[in-house]
């Protein structure tokens, strides 16, 4: 299924319109306190009468609760409406070079199940792809299959999201060309969204409306969002920050460039030098906040989180060096969530409820 397909799939299961997603988002915004219909058609701009048919629906389906009234006030008592968060749920999986990772989340984003499995990507798609579907299975196995949204699959790039299609994944040449989205959809009989892992991850949490999620791991990687919009670029591949070249006549790279940022820092690593691979991570950042004007910097990846001292103390350096006046350009630098990327991957699924 692409992309598109799977996003009508997802609006004809559970949101008739923009206006069901405003409104949902409104309620969701509100939190456990709940909103009245009034403080609704404040919030959204509708018309009364446009809410009250929104929230019957949406309370028929099961989506919103009455959560009690308010009243003392001049006029009769209102009632509150809150979300339920268990009436649908959307998984994110996360499909790495170390392994398989997949979470259920609610409809208020929280983690209500997870799975990790370490899987060796080098051998053929097929058996890892069986794999992924038997644990979206096992965690929704509890769940009645009109209340799962669907699923969010993180791969790494370089990939086209809209098609679903993986192309020269470096180091996993058995991937090429395999239709993940369609393939993962056809096992688990659900929508697939295709996303990229760097671009999940600037996802996986709230921030800064200017913000890139840094990724080292097993490569380096980024996600942007600017402006409050997420990016991903004409063929949806934006942010192969570990590919920006930082020493011309450096080692050659996976990729088949020579001296890219993630050859010199993974080699840094291989070296014992982890003071030098944090360096030039802090290099590559402040060459990133140079070019895009970023307010924050969102840290992921295993091995950044491993030492995330070193490489903050490295990263703030080069941003000190760096940047022609770092008083006004001032970064905040942010550790993600470790599963910051199945999660962004599933709050892909929730946008096509929330707008
Ligand atoms: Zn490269």
């Amino acid at each position: 299924m692409t992309t598109d397909a799977a996003d009508s799939a997802l609006n004809l299961s559970l949101v008739r319109d923009r206006n069901d997603a405003t409104v949902l988002r409104a309620v969701r915004g509100c939190g456990a306190e709940g909103v009245s219909r009034v403080q609704l058609a404040a919030h959204t701009g509708l018309t009364a009468q446009a809410i009250s048919k929104i929230t019957g629906r949406l309370l028929a389906d099961g989506l919103l609760t009455e959560a009690g009234r308010v009243g003392g006030g001049p006029g009769k008592p209102r009632t509150l409406l809150t979300l339920v968060p268990d009436a649908r749920c959307a998984l994110g999986a996360q499909l790495g070079r170390d392994g398989l990772r997949v979470l259920r989340v609610d409809l208020a984003g929280s983690v209500t199940g997870s799975r990790r499995e370490a899987v060796d990507l080098r051998g053929e798609p097929g058996p890892v792809l069986d794999r992924l579907a038997e644990l979206v299975g096992e965690l929704t196995a509890d769940v009645a299959a009109d209340r799962v949204l669907g699923v969010g699959l993180a791969c790494p790039g370089p990939l086209d999201t809209r098609s679903g299609v993986l192309h020269e994944v470096t180091g996993l040449p058995g991937w090429r060309g395999v239709r993940v989205g369609a393939e993962l959809a056809a096992r688990v009989g659900l929508p697939v969204l295709v996303e990229k892992d760097t671009t999940a991850g600037v996802l996986g949490r709230l921030g800064a409306e200017n913000r890139a999620f840094v990724y080292l791991g097993d490569g380096v990687g980024a996600g942007l969002v600017l402006g409050g919009r997420v990016q991903r670029g004409a063929r949806t591949n934006a942010g192969e920050f570990g590919h920006q070249c930082v020493e011309l006549a450096g080692p050659p790279c996976a990729c088949g460039a020579r001296g890219c940022l993630e050859a010199v820092c993974l080699a840094a690593l291989r070296e014992g030098r982890p003071d030098r691979a944090a360096r030039v991570l802090g290099v590559g950042v402040a060459n990133l906040v140079r070019l895009l004007d970023l307010e924050e910097v969102v840290l992921g990846g295993d091995v950044l989180l491993g030492a995330p001292d070193r490489f903050e103390a490295a990263i703030r350096a080069e941003l000190a060096d760096r940047l022609p006046d770092p008083a006004w350009q001032s970064v905040t630098l942010t550790r993600a969530p470790w599963a910051a990327i199945p999660l962004g991957a599933a709050g892909v699924v929730l946008a096509g409820v929330f707008g």
